[in-house]
């Protein structure tokens, strides 16, 4: 776990411009900075990032949020390794409550290493005839080879003495670039191959992939686990498909590097591979994050068929209602590389549009595999599926799945839920009748812009605040959790802390209001305005009713015939 505290000084020692710039060129306009929004497709910028505020808004797409929301969004990494990123880049330590791993420490050198490496790889691709003509033949353009970093390790044994000033250091080995044999012999682990550098979302090589030219085993060869690449979190070619993806809010996930190179070659931009393991639960997180729609893609054959299997098991537990995904199977003879070859762009793609649905996919296959004519191949259904259903978590495709499964299974959704012992998830509760929108109560709506602006007022709230608006509850919220903080809270830890709470959204759009608040905005005086402002109001209101309360009582008193006289004239105004 990283101490909150933690957050809120990194987010204090962080500057989101900085941080915002190194991924999108930000232009100044007026107090704030704008840019064509990274998140959705405009042509004129509404992607603001306030400086002095420490967040980031969208007015196009609502997109909004602090410099960690932003490297989590925008490189699709999750809180902690966005926050460590952060913490890196101003070289700060990220501290670790009790029961947390020790975090291994990479030496930056590492990476230096791994990049002279490329470097290297690339020039000797420039002067091998042999290795060329190969992704000639592949159909490759230079101009994909050089997008992917793609290189050449020629047939030699210690081909990166050329690139390190001591081939004997212990960081050659630390990368999996060397190995050492016995008698203290060294020598390079990737010889006549052609290297795929594999790079992670900050764009740093951690690791590589290397293709033998000719015949020879093995085929493939990925770097080993280091220190820097670990296979169940990365996904090959993602740095160089994220923008498109996100455009596209589709992404492919293929088997192979060659793969995931030829599609781009095709125009097929938005496509990543696993390295040399199954889809793992962490890579359907990743990728969720960044995209509505996820097609898993898969050769035709068996091994093809087992790998989908256990990329729809991983995926389950990550599901989120409202996203998509989707399995591709090719026919028997064909990978992607070779298919979009054959057939192109267009069909290939049509192919991704008509992929199967999860949710289709798993119930074609349990059912395949039982009879559903007999009470035991039912109850052989109910015991396959039971391990499958149990870990969905998004609610509204766990309901849909349950029901479909009991319906085969000839039973109702509540005996499943008795049966698996799992909770019953809930007919969704029907809304109450919408109440006519009442306008937010502007004097209320200025309130939370000033607290918003600076949260510590929230300390000056009489404890007894209490509203049923919107606003008021957020108000209350924000009073409660500013009164307990030790230190000075800011607009961006005040963000970072609502995050996926209820009241996120009313705290984005009051946010962006403020954007557009003058330098010169006075709050501590607006802040006493507004107050003193709402306590007439409420001071009215309760007048007001208690004026009902007498016209009420009287009312009794009156006859029936002046009763009606009275609700006439009312009516009247
Ligand atoms: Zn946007």
């Amino acid at each position: 776990m990283i101490p909150k505290s933690f957050v809120q000084d990194l987010l204090n020692r962080i500057d989101i411009v900085d941080v915002i710039e190194r991924y999108v060129p930000l232009k100044k306009a007026g107090t704030n900075f704008v840019a064509c929004c990274p998140f959705h497709n405009e042509k004129s910028p509404s992607f603001t990032v306030s400086q002095t505020k420490q967040f980031y808004h969208c007015f196009g797409c609502g997109a909004h949020g602090t410099a960690i929301g932003f490297v989590m969004e925008h490189a699709g990494m999750g809180f902690v390794d966005a926050v460590e990123e952060l913490a890196r880049s101003i070289s700060i330590e990220v501290p670790r409550e009790a029961n947390s791993p020790a975090q291994q420490k990479v030496a930056p050198d590492l990476y230096d290493l791994m990049h002279a490496a490329t470097r290297y790889y690339r020039e000797q691709l420039k002067q091998s005839p042999r290795a060329i003509d190969y992704l000639k033949q592949r159909g490759l353009s230079g101009e994909v080879a050089a997008r992917f970093g793609i290189g050449y390790a020629p047939d030699a044994w210690q081909n990166l003495e050329a690139v390190t000033p001591n081939y004997k250091d212990a960081s050659l080995v630390a990368t999996g670039k060397v190995i050492e044999g016995e008698g203290d012999k060294r020598y390079d682990r990737s010889r006549d191959r052609i290297m795929f550098p594999i790079v992670n979302v900050r764009g740093q090589v951690i690791g590589f992939g290397g293709r033998i030219l000719d015949k020879g085993e093995p085929k493939y060869l990925n770097s080993p686990e280091t220190t820097l690449f670990e296979k169940g979190h990365e996904l090959y070619g993602l740095f160089q498909a994220q923008k498109t993806i996100r455009a596209k809010q589709c992404v492919i996930v293929v088997e192979g590097y060659m793969d995931v190179v030829a599609l781009a070659q095709h125009g097929v931009e938005y496509a990543v591979a696993t390295l040399g393991t199954a889809t793992t639960p962490y890579h359907v997180q990743k990728l969720l994050r960044l995209s509505d729609q996820v097609v898993f893609c898969f050769d035709g054959d068996r091994a093809g068929q087992k790998a989908a299997w256990r990329a729809l098991e991983n995926a389950l537990p990550q599901l989120v209602d409202g996203k998509r995904i989707g399995f591709l199977f090719l026919p028997e003879e064909h990978d992607p590389d070779t298919y979009i070859r054959e057939f192109g762009r267009e069909a290939f793609e049509e192919l991704v549009e008509d992929s199967l649905p999860l949710s289709g996919y798993l119930l074609r296959e349990l059912t395949s595999q039982v009879d559903l004519h007999t009470p035991e191949g039912r109850n052989a259904l109910l015991q396959k599926a039971q391990p499958l259903l149990v870990a969905i978590s998004a609610p509204a495709t766990a309901l849909l799945l349950r029901k479909e499964v009991a319906a085969l299974a000839g039973v109702t959704q509540a005996e499943l839920e008795a049966l698996y012992e799992i909770k019953p998830v809930a007919a969704p509760q029907r809304r109450a009748p919408q109440k006519a929108a009442r306008p937010a109560p502007s004097g209320l709506r200025a309130l939370l812009r000033c607290l918003l602006l600076k949260p510590d007022l929230a300390r000056q709230l009489p404890l007894d605040w209490s509203s049923e608006a919107e606003e008021g509850a957020a108000i209350l919220e924000l009073a409660q959790w500013v009164r307990v903080q030790e230190s000075e809270v800011s607009a961006a830890a005040t963000i970072q802390n609502f995050q996926g709470t209820k009241f996120e959204s009313t705290f984005a759009a009051v946010q962006a209001e403020t954007l557009k608040l003058g330098e010169t905005f006075d709050v501590a005086a607006e802040f006493e305005g507004v107050l003193s402002m709402l306590r007439v109001d409420e001071r009215k209101q309760q007048l007001l009713t208690l004026q009902r309360k007498i016209e009420q009582a009287e009312l009794k008193g009156l006859s029936e015939q002046e009763r009606t006289l009275y609700l006439q004239l009312l009516q009247r105004g």
